[in-house]
């Protein structure tokens, strides 16, 4: 998802509106400038009419045709165009002024006023070479009875031409105007949008990294305002579900401790009863391995509840991961050699990072004891420490059953476990990798896992580095001296107990 969108919708929206709006504005402005330049150039015909009628035809009967005509040739000269004149009576012209010249019309390809309906008002005609005009007819009757029609007329060329350079300009300015304020809009937006996007990039570190963080509050007293603010609450809700399900968890397996000891240690009195029947002996020693198997999962629950909910009081120290994990490892090579399983360990100098060594080391322990699980005889585990920027870096590599694509997300999970692990009757308890992650998030770190069905899975584990950066040249170092530790060295016996996998 695009972080703009947002931003690039809002702006759609408004350039699509600013569209139409520009759009509706340049239609109503070019038939307002129609209708205001037909409607002048009307006015004008029928001012002319009428003032050819007042001055010239009223006092035409006093003064005579001679005066008549003078006068008309005065006003309406024969060589003038605009607007042509003609004066009938009857079916005979009076007076016609000349052609028109620019556009050409001629005069002589008018018919005469017959038409009734174009008494007093404006009709259209076309000329035959296409030149459209506007007619005003007059009708007068004078007071010796004799019918008069005035018309007064001109071509609409003068009104067209002004439509067209309006219509061009209203092309050209529309798109322009468009495209600018749909730029400037689009930036303009970026500032009223900052608080949204510093929201999301908070709520992403506040999910990421851990909850008890809360959103700033953008104070504007709108609905952003509103959103942090109910977003804030949302998070104390979920913080609180989640410490009120941590506590739940270590309750619940704090209280069922006591009672699974005093359960097994009657069963270890009770088979330890002479002349017991075999088959009690059996049922007893069953119920003690279920047993046994109940009080590592309630303890494996307490120690995630206790990770997770930050109540595990860890003795954060500063620890060479290089040198624990080789004296883990020592330690855990019988258990590769039990099924030909080459152990190996690769590493250059000295990772150091700030954390509580025995909890580090259950890290190793739960994935090499699984890396050895799930790898068929005569495969391989690898191991490698190394440090990268400011992280160090853990990775136990199999070439194992391997973990099928749709388990990949699920593993970390409490209690999940693979078809392939359930069919292989591992044993499992599905709290080992629940255990690795808790762990690393309870340092500042995280867990990661690639896999291929049948080829092996490699997990990466990061945590905060605690010395200086190694530089490129120590890494060199640190693929290429392998070693292959386990020739050499055999396990201690002091530490086989914090070598079980929980
Ligand atoms: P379990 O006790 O079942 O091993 P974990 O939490 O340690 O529980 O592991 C969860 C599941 O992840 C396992 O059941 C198995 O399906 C899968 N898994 C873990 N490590 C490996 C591995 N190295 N190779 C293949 N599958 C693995």
């Amino acid at each position: 998802m695009s972080r703009y969108s947002l931003r690039a919708r809002v702006n759609t929206f408004y350039a699509g509106m600013l569209a139409l709006a520009l759009i509706v504005f340049s239609i109503a402005v070019y038939l307002g400038v129609r209708a205001f330049l037909t409607r002048s150039l009307e006015r004008s015909l029928s001012n002319s009419a009428e003032s050819i009628v007042s001055d010239y035809l009223v006092p035409l009967d006093r003064k005579g045709d001679s005066w008549f005509l003078a006068e008309m040739n005065e006003s309406y000269p024969p060589g003038s165009s605009d607007p042509f004149v003609r004066v009938t009576q009857g079916n005979r012209i009076r007076y016609q002024s000349g052609d028109m010249r620019d556009p050409y019309v001629n005069m002589s390809e008018l018919a005469l006023p017959s038409n009734p309906s174009w008494f007093h008002s404006i009709h259209r005609e076309t000329t035959a070479n296409g030149q459209r005009l506007m007619i005003y007819t007059l009708p007068y009757r004078a007071l010796n009875g004799s019918i008069f029609f005035v018309e007064t007329g001109t071509t609409i060329e003068p009104i067209r031409h002004v439509l067209r350079s309006l219509t061009e300009i209203l092309l050209v300015t529309t798109p322009v105007i468009l495209i600018l304020a749909t730029f400037g809009g689009y930036f303009l937006m970026s500032q009223p949008l900052k608080p949204v996007v510093t929201l999301t990039e908070q709520a992403e570190r506040v999910g990421r990294e851990r909850l008890g963080e809360r959103l700033p509050v953008i104070q504007t007293g709108d609905e952003l305002e509103r959103l942090s603010l109910s977003l804030n609450r949302m998070i104390d809700r979920l913080e609180e579900a989640l410490a009120h399900n941590h506590r739940f968890s270590a309750d619940a397996s704090h209280e069922l401790r006591t009672p699974l000891t005093i359960i097994r240690g009657e069963l270890e009195s009770l088979i330890q009863m002479p002349s017991l029947p075999l088959p009690v002996v059996d049922g007893i020693g069953s119920a003690l391995e279920e047993c046994n198997r109940m009080a590592k999962i309630v303890h494996s629950l307490m120690t995630i509840s206790r990770l997770d909910g930050g109540g595990e009081q860890m003795e954060m120290i500063p620890v060479d991961l290089v040198e624990l994990v080789k004296a883990t490892l020592e330690h855990m090579v019988l258990l590769a050699e039990e099924k030909q399983i080459s152990l190996r360990f690769e590493y250059g100098k000295a990772v150091v990072v700030s954390g509580d060594p025995m909890r580090i080391k259950q890290v190793v322990v739960n994935l090499v004891d699984n890396a050895i699980k799930y790898t068929p005889n005569s495969g391989e585990v690898k191991v490698t420490v190394t440090s990268h920027e400011k992280k160090a870096l853990l990775w136990v590599a199999d070439t194992g059953i391997g973990i099928p694509i749709t388990a990949l997300p699920f593993v970390f999970d409490r209690f999940y476990r693979s078809d392939l692990a359930r069919s292989r009757e591992s044993g499992g308890t599905g709290l080992g990798l629940a255990i690795v992650k808790a762990i690393c998030s309870a340092h500042g770190g995280s867990a990661s896992v690639e896999s291929v069905e049948g080829r092996g899975a490699s997990f990466r584990i990061e945590l905060p580095l605690l010395a200086p950066d190694v530089t490129v040249t120590d890494q060199a170092r640190t693929f290429a001296s392998t070693s292959s530790l386990y020739q050499t060295v055999g396990p201690r016996d002091s530490d086989k107990d914090s070598l079980t996998k929980i």
